[in-house]
């Protein structure tokens, strides 16, 4: 197999290709053509009346792009299999046996009414830098593993799974598809018995990439090609109970009042701005609350709200909701309503990508002239599970006006290319050693 011709005075300066990611001249170049025809082709299973899909996980429109992207791998020379969690994995093997794969891919599954490129991108981008590379006849030394993960929009399924963390009780969760998750994976060609041979071992792989569309505004608004994803954000919710004292709304003098509202009121403030005023990109929010009895003519003897906390490090997470805290204690005593925190048990934790690898995302960006910036995630995605068992790496391309989970979700065929060469950049860079 002819391996890509090198500049000779590389080889004979002695350099190592390893030492940077070089965007050679000879590299092949996405196509962005081919992509954009093979998102019209894969939004055909599922389309909606809108002009987007709800191809939701498990459902026939499911499977049948399933089938679809399936014969595109093996267009690609990739030998797929089906694992057990029900993941979609073609692989073609490197020139050294004993090295672990590089992975890269997303999910085709949609959210009900959902548009054509959130995870689609990711997957057929994977696919388009497989059949660059067939296509010019490089063979990497490592594997190359193309998957396409399960259910991504209803809870992560494929992904917890294959890295060894998706509850038995999850597997009885009914989907959009009116299976459960454990009919779904069986309808797929998974086995819900069997989930932990799905499970991959951090030894078996070098890496994990993968490319989505931002589904915020920040690249679109600015002018930028490529977001170099920082990490997938935590998030922490509490259940804040204020307890004062109901009473005649009629009788009880506006002196004698322990009015559960007014300390809610003021805690909402507090919490927007202890948020604003504390250095870092955390986000914090009251998005619900609820008086009790909750009537015109009664003062409110408790109230219940909710507060969410969001940022890239638990510590920061934990610092902001430390000051809310405190806040909460001078309100309480102010007002004579005690304030209590109860922690829901949704939290997911913070999933910061490798450094390494945004280091090598950054030069591929580069190499090919194009404009980058370090971003955090603000959505879920099934690299979050990844960096659990692999050096892990996301590419963000622009959605056009932020918009997502939605019919109205564009991606540029030029953007959705440039993605697509960003990753085999980074997949060549990686073979080369790159993070060795
Ligand atoms: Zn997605």
């Amino acid at each position: 197999m002819p391996t890509r011709a090198r500049p000779a005075f590389l080889a004979l300066l002695g350099l190592a290709a390893s030492l940077a990611v070089v965007a050679a001249p000879g590299d092949p170049p996405a196509k962005s053509q081919r992509l954009q025809q093979r998102i019209a082709e894969l939004s055909k299973f599922g389309t909606n009346p809108e002009g987007g899909v709800s191809r939701v996980a498990f459902s026939a429109a499911d499977i049948a792009g399933r089938e679809y992207i399936t014969g595109l791998m093996r267009e690609a020379g990739l030998e797929v299999r089906v694992d057990t969690a029900g993941n979609i994995i073609g692989r073609r093997e490197g020139s050294d046996p004993k090295l672990p794969a590089i992975m890269t891919g997303s999910h085709i599954d949609s959210v009900p009414g959902g548009g054509n490129y959130d995870g689609d991108v990711g997957v057929l981008g994977a696919i388009e830098v497989a059949q660059l590379l067939r296509d010019a006849g490089i063979k990497l030394r490592h594997p190359l593993e193309i998957v396409n993960f399960t259910d991504e929009e209803g809870g992560l399924v494929g992904s917890l799974a294959m890295t060894g963390r998706l509850e038995p009780a999850a597997l009885e969760v009914m989907t959009h598809s009116g299976k459960t998750i454990r009919d779904g994976i069986g309808a797929v060609g998974g086995d819900p018995a069997r989930l932990g041979e799905a499970v991959r071992k951090p030894s078996e792989l070098k890496a994990f990439i993968e490319l989505h569309i931002e589904q915020g505004a920040i690249l679109h608004e600015n002018d930028l090609d490529i977001g170099v994803v920082e990490g997938i954000v935590g998030i922490r919710w509490w259940d804040v109970t204020v307890t004062g004292v109901a009473n005649h709304a009629g009788t009880t003098p506006m002196n004698r009042r322990r009015d559960a509202m007014l300390s809610a009121a003021e805690f909402a403030l507090a919490v927007n701005r202890i948020a604003t005023t504390l250095p870092g990109r955390h986000v914090a929010t009251v998005g619900r609350i609820r008086a009790e009895p909750g009537a015109p003519n009664v003062i409110p003897g408790k109230v219940v709200m909710s507060l969410e906390i969001r940022d890239l490090e638990a510590a920061k997470i934990e610092r902001v909701h430390a000051a809310v805290v405190a806040e909460a204690g001078k309100i309480a005593k102010a007002r004579q309503t005690p304030i209590s925190f109860a922690e829901l048990q949704v939290a997911s934790e913070p999933a910061p990508t490798d450094e390494r690898m945004r280091r090598i995302i950054a030069r591929a960006a580069e190499s090919l002239g194009l404009k980058h910036q370090l971003m955090p995630s603000g959505a879920g995605h099934d690299a979050q599970d990844m960096t659990h068992i692999a050096p892990t790496g996301m590419i963000f391309v622009p959605s056009v006006g932020g918009v997502s989970h939605s019919p109205k979700e564009f991606t540029a065929p030029e953007d959705m290319a440039n993605g697509a060469n960003v990753l085999l950049q980074t997949i060549l860079a990686i073979d080369r050693g790159a993070l060795d």
